[in-house]
């Protein structure tokens, strides 16, 4: 884990960032930089014990997994592909809000395609989300795995469907693409070292309590 008293914070820039800042103010915590001006990986805080990582949201279990940070924030989705193997998740933080969907071209038939038995190409990063849904409807799936703009591959041919996550739908729906099934609700949640948890109980307590007392209200 991070070094003696420091707890490191691992976050991903954008939304995951911007929704953990009220939770972090709770906690009496002021990051003193903005991520999106600064080139630093490392943030400082107000608190001179508690400092802010940068890293890509795919890796923040993993920093926070081997003690790179202490605790982090990440989204529900990027934790089932991870595993979270040796990861304490104390908390749904109910924000970064969206959902897993499967979606593809508005001209495709996709009802004709998942017919039991039938072989469907899909691309998307969620392979195992994507894997374990598509097994449990009896349907073969051809997987592409692919990092970024998974709309493309439904508009060149590289797939009959993609699994990705959807907020608004406004990207699928400037892509000509139709959400056809939604696979599961997704939010962010708190991860925590296990063994950081023993070792620096007293102020990741804090930071926990902070944090779940500041936890949006659930909306309907
Ligand atoms: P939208 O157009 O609002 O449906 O957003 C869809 C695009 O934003 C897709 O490219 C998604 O991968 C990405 N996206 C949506 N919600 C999230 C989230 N909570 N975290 C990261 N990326 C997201």
């Amino acid at each position: 884990m991070s070094s003696s008293n420091m707890i490191t914070l691992a976050l991903s820039k954008g939304r995951i960032f911007d929704e953990t800042l009220p939770l972090l103010a709770a906690a009496g915590i002021e990051v003193l930089e903005d991520p999106e001006k600064s080139r630093k990986l490392i943030l400082p805080t107000n608190q001179p014990n508690v400092r802010v990582v940068l890293v890509r949201a795919t890796d923040v279990p993993t920093y926070v997994e081997y003690g790179g940070a202490d605790i982090g924030v990440t989204g529900k989705d990027t934790l089932i592909e991870h595993g979270g193997q040796g990861l304490y998740q104390p908390l749904d933080l109910r924000i970064a809000k969206c959902r897993v969907s499967v979606a593809v071209r508005n001209d495709f038939d996709y009802a004709q395609a998942v017919k039991q038995g039938s072989r469907l190409k899909v691309a998307t990063k969620y392979t195992g989300i994507a894997r374990d849904f598509f097994a449990s409807k009896g349907v073969h799936v051809d997987m592409v795995k692919l990092y970024g703009s998974m709309e493309l591959a439904p508009l060149t041919g590289l797939a009959d469907a993609i699994v990705d996550l959807v907020s608004t739908g406004n990207t699928l729906k400037a892509n000509n693409l139709i959400e056809v099934e939604r696979i599961m609700d997704i939010s962010s949640y708190l991860v925590v070292n296990q063994a950081a948890l023993k070792l620096k109980q007293a102020p990741l307590r804090r930071i926990i309590d902070a944090f779940a007392s500041a936890i949006p209200a659930e909306k309907n």
